[in-house]
């Protein structure tokens, strides 16, 4: 996508309002907005939005950027798409799109004959639901508890025992290629190797559509309503299409997401049908893993809407082996996870139904942590108290305890599994110290804050060529170039960067170190004026040249010290006379 229209969008896009779409914004300054960082858990603000300079950041987990950044990250999009997403949210009518190669135009092309496809397909699906024969469809959706408002909302439909009717409706719309790619069709292999005709893959079934994160079908599900030995499987799949990868979808995310962001948590069920039942009983953050264990690729998809879930899975040893894994995966990406087990070995749709949706939320709010739900199992795998089943117990936990990041939730779950398990609880946390001493390896190195004066001077290079601050730091830079080369080395480059880059360009842009660019980022944040005062320039100068000053000196007396010891005395006395000059600068600046 060409760049000046990036510009164009950047210039016209007021980043408060669209981020304010995602982040319940507070104004918290002249220019400051500040809120609940959607990348990270937290209860207190330090997600900041900077209204004139139109960028963010967050002092906790230190995300930033601009607009465009900000959808990327949580759109999961790539930059093109970003601009397109905001140019659209502005009402600025897109170019004509630009693409690198032919291929990446064709499959674009192709990926949107597809989403046509699935659009058309769940629309007719929709009405067979409605006509005569999908009488017993209506039945079974009627005794599941679904109204006819719960089947509008999910789109639910169904497909007919009829072997040719969509490929009939759909024919116009696509060529034979992208049908049989759409997934909807199937066909048999001729003698020839050749594809044979397409045929209804999904029939007799009640079909339930699977959208992705914006709200566009990309894949279903269906359950049969046929019994016996020509039923099939109970629920058929779409199978991976260009659209479409099982492990990377969450069943109702479009419609769950906004409420996952507002509750910093997601409620995870197994089941579309379950999904749908709490959805509309109430509970708006629920999504479903669609009949599988968490992939690694959906607890990063959910990574960036919240920091907590908790597991209802069913509570059979599936549900169980599922629930595990899934909080293996939760646990290691640092979520807070607690595991709700229904009481009466229900699953949560049929609890939702019989108990009532009080009663789910209810048991929801009471939900432990995860790690009493595994001590729990631990317990009822190895009920006897012998040694060898303790032992099993312990080593069924372990592994869950050595992946909690934090050393002193890991100490507490280990006395706790120790308590529930009747053994000492010395031997367990020495089974654990192995993995503490893996960990040490890996601390982040402290990083020491600018100075208030190089803040300041920061400030000033960040402005117009034409403003006075910068006139006067610039001019100070030229003057004491010497001076500041003793300067710490990333403040020194940040303001290369800054003197470097084209009038009137945005200094964030201009820098091209992550690190560094957090760093003024941060400044612009926590100093409101847009433009520091002269003064204020010339006391940061003058304070950042006496700092200099004053490393260059406690340098020099080391020198010494190691030319006298070394009886270099020429040396030392050269040395010497150098200290004496920045002792005579010294004064001079009080
Ligand atoms: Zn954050």
């Amino acid at each position: 996508m060409a760049d000046d229209f990036a510009q164009q969008v950047k210039q016209q896009a007021d980043i408060v309002k669209i981020i304010g779409e995602y982040v319940r914004l507070k104004k918290a300054g002249a220019q400051n907005y500040s809120g609940l960082c959607p990348f990270h858990k937290e209860k207190t603000p330090s997600f900041s939005v900077h209204a004139t300079r139109q960028f963010f950041n967050c002092f906790g987990c230190h995300e930033h950027g601009d607009v465009f950044t900000f959808i990327q990250k949580i759109e999961n999009v790539g930059f093109s798409e970003a601009v397109r997403t905001v140019a659209q949210k502005c009402g600025i009518p897109l170019p004509k799109r630009d693409f690198s190669s032919p291929e990446e135009a064709a499959e674009h092309r192709q990926r949107g004959k597809l989403l046509d496809l699935h659009e058309a397909a769940t629309v007719w699906f929709e009405e067979q639901l409605r006509s005569a024969e999908g009488a017993l469809a209506r039945e079974y959706l009627t005794g599941r508890g679904l109204s006819a408002d719960g089947v509008a909302k999910f789109r639910i439909g169904f497909a007919p025992d009829n072997f040719h009717a969509l490929r009939e409706r759909l024919q116009g719309m696509a060529d034979p290629v992208a049908l049989r790619l759409s997934g909807l069709f199937s066909w048999k292999e001729q003698e020839d190797g050749s594809p044979g005709p397409m045929y209804a893959r999904f029939r007799k079934r009640i079909m339930f559509p699977i959208a992705n994160e914006t709200g566009r079908v990309i894949a279903f599900t269906a359950r049969t309503l046929e019994t016996g030995e020509k039923a099939g499987p109970k629920y058929l799949n779409s199978p991976e299409t260009p659209l479409y990868s099982k492990s990377q979808v969450l069943f109702n995310l479009d419609k769950a997401r906004q409420a996952i962001r507002q509750a910093d948590g997601a409620l995870l069920v197994e089941g579309q049908m379950d999904c749908i039942s709490v959805f509309l009983a109430g509970i708006p953050n629920v999504i479903a893993t669609s009949g599988t264990a968490f992939t690694e690729a959906q607890v990063r998809l959910l990574r960036r809407y919240a920091g907590r879930v908790v597991v209802n899975f069913d509570p059979d040893t599936a549900g169980a082996n599922a629930a595990e894994k899934s909080i293996a995966l939760l646990t290691e990406e640092g979520f807070e996870v607690r595991v709700l087990t229904l009481e009466g070995g229900l699953d949560p749709d049929r609890y939702v139904r019989e108990r009532g949706a009080k009663a789910y939320a209810e048991a929801l709010r009471a939900a432990p942590p995860y790690q009493d739900y595994l001590i729990e199992r631990a317990r009822q795998m190895f009920p006897s108290r012998n040694p060898k089943s303790k032992t099993e117990a312990l080593n069924f936990l372990l592994p869950h305890i050595r992946r909690i990041p934090s050393r002193i939730a890991r100490d507490a779950f280990a006395n706790d599994a120790a308590q529930a398990l009747g053994i000492d609880s010395a031997l367990v946390r020495a089974e654990l110290k192995d993995a503490a001493a893996r960990r040490r390896d890996s601390l982040v190195p402290h990083r020491h804050p600018l100075t208030r004066a190089e803040q300041i001077l920061l400030q000033a290079f960040s402005g117009p060529r034409s403003s006075e601050a910068y006139l006067v730091a610039e001019g100070a830079w030229h003057q004491h170039e010497l001076e500041f080369a003793a300067v710490r080395s990333d403040f020194r480059e940040i303001v290369e960067c800054l003197r470097a880059r084209p009038d009137g360009a945005d200094p964030l842009v201009s820098i091209s170190d992550e690190e560094q660019r957090r760093i003024l980022a941060e400044i612009f944040l926590s100093i409101h004026d847009m433009d520091p005062q002269p003064e204020e320039v010339e006391a940061a100068v003058l304070a950042i040249r006496c700092t200099a000053l004053e490393q260059e000196q406690r340098r020099l007396r080391a020198a010494i010290d190691q030319a006298e010891r070394a009886s270099n005395l020429d040396e030392a006395l050269r040395l010497t006379r150098e200290s004496q000059d920045v002792t005579r600068r010294l004064r001079e600046l009080d």
